[in-house]
């Protein structure tokens, strides 16, 4: 067997780790603003250039405020928290589907107590996130700001 052959099933072996799959930084440090993230590549193929991965954020964690040209697909499998998608924030939960249209600010904030895991589909060719300044990061992110963190009512 290929010693490079993707194996077509990866079992899980624990609460969100699969075989032969590493669980990584979500992005190197200090390269943009996070807390508490990490990422697992669980798909990455060439044709079509796409790749799934897991991210988790532990509670009180959050993701890079980011925008870019491709999209996103994501799908919450663990936990909750809120999502701010261009000048909109919602709760979310178990099984929500969040869709990231192209340049839309985006950031995925876990509850205080408790973490938010999702998948995320994307293209693997794809361009670099643009972060905001600053003065604008607290405009954009603004939307979070009223949102209860642990609304628990989900
Ligand atoms: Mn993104």
């Amino acid at each position: 067997m290929d010693p490079k052959a993707k194996p077509l099933i990866r079992k899980r072996t624990g609460d969100y780790r699969w075989q032969e799959v590493d669980v990584l930084r979500y992005k190197q440090e200090g390269s943009a603003p996070f807390q508490d993230v990490t990422r697992q590549v669980l798909f990455d193929v060439t044709d079509p250039p796409s790749q799934l991965r897991y991210f988790e954020v532990a509670p009180g964690g959050w993701t890079t405020l980011e925008r870019h040209e491709h999209v996103h697909a994501v799908m919450v499998i663990r936990g909750r928290g809120q999502c701010l998608v261009g000048d909109e924030a919602w709760e979310i939960g178990m099984h929500d589907l969040v869709s990231v249209p192209a340049m839309t600010w985006h950031q995925f904030r876990a509850a205080a107590d408790a973490p938010l895991g999702f998948l995320c589909l994307v293209s693997a060719e794809r361009d670099r996130p643009q972060l905001p300044s600053p003065e604008e990061d607290e405009v954009i992110a603004r939307p979070l700001q009223g949102k209860p963190v642990d609304s628990g009512s989900r």
